[in-house]
């Protein structure tokens, strides 16, 4: 799950990070309110979505008086943001933050992930800060410092300050930045993040060290520890279709090509992206409908791919184990009746009943292509979007 800067900082302060006083904005009356109550000549107005890049996009202006705090909140509020990680139409913006403004004398980059290979968490850091850590990463790998933090000590104090010292932090300021790094990493491992950013992390102009930004990603799974988190979902910024999937359970992802796919088994369904792709073609979405699949759930999902407009062939891929390839079958029949299916529908199944099942695919009346192995099957699907017959 992810969640605004505005939250992460405040997940920030709880445990002791230093970030500009700031609060969240709905209106650009209260933009202007927000401003005055945070007293001060500088502000900063930014726009609150889940994305990045909102600087370079123009969703992140300094304001010196309060006519210009509300003339960029008049600006941002309600924009459609785009940058290089929301769509190509961009993201609509409908909160803002209001923070004090910052000197920056210079923008660092920190950044905490789970590195699999070493199965630690990994404190990243680099005096490259900024907008453009990405292309730091690529062209200057060697200006990105590591640190494997080991989970029974904790982020230790000479590790931060070392780290510290490799991105420049001056002697002065090293106590500070020691003890926001620790604070990042506590941060980090008790609200079971998957990803804690700070970028930039900065000094200022007094050597005092400050995040500036703030990027939390959340590990769904590690949710139901954490109702205050949940609190803070936004569903404006989820896909509407993904959020109609978790409603039963299925797990759903959209796509930007043209074969909708209905799998049993992450697994599978993987492959079967893959298959669709080797045969020239594009899926619409990653869905696997899980392993204890009802006829409700195989409707639902027929629903949610077909609610996308870019969808031109369904290919069901099912491997009957405990799940029976007659229930699917039964299931994959009523639900295109009930959805007046529209589009063709590609079926492969194997495994337990499946002679059973093919019969009831047969047996519908439907126009269902079925196949008998999945090569066949992503072939079909393929051709079935370029309106050939294979
Ligand atoms: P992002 O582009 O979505 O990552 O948004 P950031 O919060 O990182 O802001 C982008 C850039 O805006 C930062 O790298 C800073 O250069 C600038 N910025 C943000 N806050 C302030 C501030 O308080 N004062 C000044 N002068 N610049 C700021
Ligand atoms: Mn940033």
């Amino acid at each position: 799950m992810k969640i605004h800067e505005y939250q992460g900082k405040e997940l920030f302060r709880k445990f002791g990070l230093v970030t500009p006083r700031g609060f969240p904005c709905f209106s650009v009356d209260e933009a202007v309110e927000v401003a005055k109550k945070l007293a001060g000549s500088v502000w900063v107005v930014k726009a609150q979505i889940h994305a990045g890049g909102r600087g370079k996009g123009g969703g992140v202006k300094v304001a010196k008086t309060l006519a210009e705090v509300k003339q960029h909140a008049e600006s941002i509020l309600g924009m459609q943001l785009v940058t290089h990680q929301t769509a190509p139409g961009g993201q609509k913006v409908r909160r803002l933050l209001v923070e004090e403004g910052a000197d920056i004398k210079k923008e660092l980059y920190v950044g905490m992930v789970v590195d699999r290979v070493t199965q630690r968490a990994c404190l990243m850091a680099s005096s490259e800060g900024g907008m453009d850590i990405e292309e730091v990463a690529a062209k200057t790998p060697g200006k990105i410092h590591k640190v494997f933090i080991d989970p029974t000590a904790g982020l230790t104090d000479a590790d931060a300050e070392d780290v510290s010292r490799k991105i420049g932090v001056p002697a002065q300021a090293l106590k500070e930045s020691r003890e926001l790094l620790k604070a990042l990493y506590r941060c980090f491992d008790e609200t079971d993040a998957s990803l804690a950013e700070i970028n930039p992390l900065i000094l200022t102009g007094q050597d005092r060290v400050i995040a500036l930004d703030s990027k939390l990603n959340l590990d769904d799974n590690a949710l139901f520890r954490h109702p205050d988190i949940v609190a803070m979902r936004d569903l404006d910024e989820e896909d509407p279709l993904e959020i109609e999937a978790s409603k039963y359970d299925l797990s759903y992802i959209s796509l930007d090509g043209s074969i909708g796919c209905m799998v049993n088994g992450a697994g599978l369904a993987m492959a079967t992206m893959d298959t669709i792709k080797l045969f020239g073609g594009e899926p619409a979405n990653f869905l696997d409908v899980g392993g204890g699949a009802t006829a409700e759930k195989v409707t639902a999902a027929f629903k949610i791919m077909l609610s996308n407009p870019k969808v031109k062939c369904i290919l069901v891929n099912i491997f009957g184990g405990i799940m029976k390839c007659d229930t699917i079958a039964a299931g994959v029949v009523t639900a295109a009746r009930e959805v007046k299916l529209s589009v063709p529908l590609v079926v492969r199944m194997k495994g337990t009943n499946e002679d059973l099942g093919k019969k009831i695919l047969a047996d519908s009346g439907l126009p269902i292509i079925s196949t008998g192995n999945m090569g066949e099957a992503g072939q079909k699907a393929v051709a079935a979007v370029k309106g050939v017959k294979s």
